[in-house]
């Protein structure tokens, strides 16, 4: 089976992660659902920048290697517990992230406060609870925290974003850091207005018509 295509779209994400500040060194991890059901992720603990494609580890969705020298992420059984929770899921970015750690160590849940917070990431973000990392406690209590919406926080460790392609999964991450960095100035400030509920909805339905001229990556 060929995964050339997974595997690109796999690193680009990393890239742009490294490039926009949502992680440093190694942490973090990307997986894509791929053409035949089977899951491209990062290895665990190396270099995104010098990475190759090939580098770039094919399981299944049980974590049985299919393809890759490599040894897949240590968070794979959170990535394997989102996709078979939720199928309208096809990419996920796991990032450290400065702000959204903020978040995940005073336990603050983010309000739907700005536009593309609320057409982004849906009413608000959760704080899932805490498990050390790796573990199947963790991936369950991700699940939980995720719900139905395109973002948690994982309590003091990062955050978790969601997308049915990897664009989407990809400014989740973006649209998640910038609205927690909000949340915290506007904290700060002494003063946080939320959006009121029904226009949240509204903004949330307003979401794929918005991002449906966003170029696919290569
Ligand atoms: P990996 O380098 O094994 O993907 O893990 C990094 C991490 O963020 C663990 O939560
Ligand atoms: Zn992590």
């Amino acid at each position: 089976m060929n995964y050339e295509n997974e595997r690109n779209i796999v690193l680009n994400a990393c890239r742009e992660m490294v490039k926009g500040n949502l992680t440093v060194g190694s942490w973090g991890n990307i997986s894509i659902k791929c053409h035949d059901g089977n899951i491209a992720i990062t290895p665990s603990g190396t270099n995104y920048e010098k990475s190759k494609p090939e580098d770039m580890v094919i399981t299944d969705i049980n974590g049985s290697v299919i393809e890759g020298k490599l040894a897949p992420s240590s968070e794979r059984l959170m990535h394997y517990a989102i996709y078979k929770k939720r199928p309208d899921v096809n990419a996920i970015v796991h990032t450290h992230s400065v702000y959204s750690s903020v978040l995940s160590v005073t336990d603050d849940k983010i309000p739907p406060i700005t536009e593309d917070t609320a057409m982004i990431l849906g009413n608000g973000v959760n704080v899932s609870e805490y498990a050390i990392t790796g573990t199947q406690e963790l991936a369950d209590k991700v699940v939980k925290g995720l719900d139905t919406n395109n973002a948690t926080i994982m309590k003091n460790h990062g955050a978790v974003t969601v997308g049915s392609d990897m664009e989407r999964a990809v400014i989740a991450a973006q649209v998640l850091e910038k609205s927690a960095h909000i949340f915290i100035l506007a904290k700060l400030c002494g003063k946080v207005n939320v959006l009121p509920e029904k226009d949240v909805k509204e903004l949330r339905n307003m979401s794929e018509g918005y991002l449906n001229q966003w170029k696919n990556w290569k």
